[in-house]
């Protein structure tokens, strides 16, 4: 299939345009309706889905995306794996082509070969002994799971009993991983996981928009981390307008929060001015001496040296790429900054679907590209061109000349 370069219907995307940040913003619905958010805190917390699961590491079947060497992918043929005890065999339908996967194609994997890819949709098309059993135990957390269900994959596996894990921070277990990281992730026509890992996908969310729910869940972890740490004005910077920083930036404006996108490249702020972000390009905001939320998404060394410019004596700072460069400590200690980890947004995934069913948060329109699974080498390719101004791509294991990309329809 040739690559399709995207063109959603709907209003017409704005300039980019530069304002002075708001004190607040009035929610798009009332704050009663929102869903809960957890306090920050690290005492023991609900049990989350998937922990005590013990199940097999995932492995993948059918074909399989696998990253060889530095920019050389294998479209490979595998057997399709059977699902072990307490888990599920998913039926891939569309993967995201994440930051996270453009970073271990580039050479920054140290696990070759290695199937990437964890923002993915498909069909629960086997179940293994015990799996509603043990997924019973937590579906309070996350409903049940059947044969025939759309999920998406929540990519935090963790081990359910390290120290981490029973301390209610599964996001740093020890014992498990990331699918497309440090575990076999989603590029591919099949893949096992604990199943306590799925999440239903609700019917008014595409396949497309349910590749792109890592950067709400993700968002939603960093208010929960924020909690008591957050500045008394809800003003956020977030810095880097791909997928993650647009996405973490609207989920943050609808609690409220008034949100300026830097960003150095146009096409992408157009995106993030589309979705009703202030947008700036990076050193052209001076910001007064009010303590504010620093989002660093862009994992850039530029990135991280904006943030510094930025962070105001109090602000909180959520760390959410991963940048070769850093806050020194005595800045820590003379600004008192709150300097906040976001590695996941493990246990969100529920709570992100649900932002997205009720059009709170958008993310088709970060989608840009599509693909077939088989040309996953071609949209590496396109992704990593500067050129092709890629804001999110796509890879779809079925591609139908005839499948409509306009709306939000499955
Ligand atoms: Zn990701
Ligand atoms: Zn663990």
């Amino acid at each position: 299939m040739a690559p399709r370069r995207v063109r959603r219907a709907g209003p017409q995307r704005p300039r980019p345009r530069v304002r002075a940040p708001r004190a607040r913003r009035v929610p798009a619905v009332a704050l009663h309706q929102l869903p809960e958010r957890r306090s920050a805190g690290h005492g023991p917390r609900q049990r989350l889905p998937g922990a005590g699961v013990s199940a097999a590491a995932p492995r993948a079947g059918g074909r399989v995306v696998e990253l060889v060497a530095e920019r050389s992918l294998d479209v490979v043929e595998r057997e399709v794996p059977e699902p072990g005890p307490g888990e599920a065999r998913v039926r891939i339908r569309a993967v995201g082509i994440c930051g996270t996967d453009v970073h271990g194609y580039l050479g920054r994997s140290d696990r070759l070969p290695m199937t990437l890819g964890h923002d993915a949709v498909g069909i629960v098309d086997a179940l293994g002994a015990d799996a509603d059993a043990e997924h019973g135990t937590a579906d309070d957390v996350t409903p049940a799971v059947t044969v025939g269900d759309r999920v998406t994959i929540d990519p935090t596996v963790r081990c359910g009993v390290c120290g981490s894990c029973r301390a209610g921070l599964p996001q740093v277990c020890s014992g498990g991983g990331y699918l497309g990281m440090t575990a076999t992730g989603t590029m591919a026509d099949y893949l096992t996981v604990p199943v306590g890992n799925l999440v239903p996908v609700a019917d008014g969310v595409s396949d497309v928009a349910a590749t792109v729910l890592e950067p709400i869940a993700v968002a939603l972890h960093l208010l929960d981390r924020v909690g008591a740490f957050s500045p008394p004005a809800r003003i956020a910077h977030v810095i880097g307008g791909g997928p993650l920083g647009v996405l973490l930036g609207q989920t943050l404006g609808v609690f409220g929060w008034a949100v300026t996108v830097h960003e150095p490249q146009a096409y992408r702020r157009i995106v993030a001015a589309s979705a009703g972000l202030s947008v700036a390009e990076p050193g052209q905001v001076t910001p007064d001496s009010a303590p504010v939320l620093i989002v660093e998404t862009s994992a850039t060394a530029p990135g991280v040296q904006l943030a510094r410019t930025l962070a105001t004596p109090g602000s909180t700072i959520g760390l959410v790429g991963r940048a070769p460069a850093d806050f020194t400590s005595a800045e820590i200690l003379l600004k008192e900054l709150s300097v906040l980890g976001v590695r996941a947004g493990v246990g969100q995934y529920p709570a992100a679907i649900d932002l997205v069913a009720r059009g709170l948060v958008t993310p088709l329109i970060t989608v840009s590209h599509e693909f077939a699974l088989d040309a996953a080498s071609e949209a590496f390719a396109a992704v990593t061109d500067p050129a092709r101004e890629v804001m999110r791509a796509v890879l779809l294991a079925e591609p139908t000349p005839e499948r409509s990309t306009e709306g939000n329809t499955p």
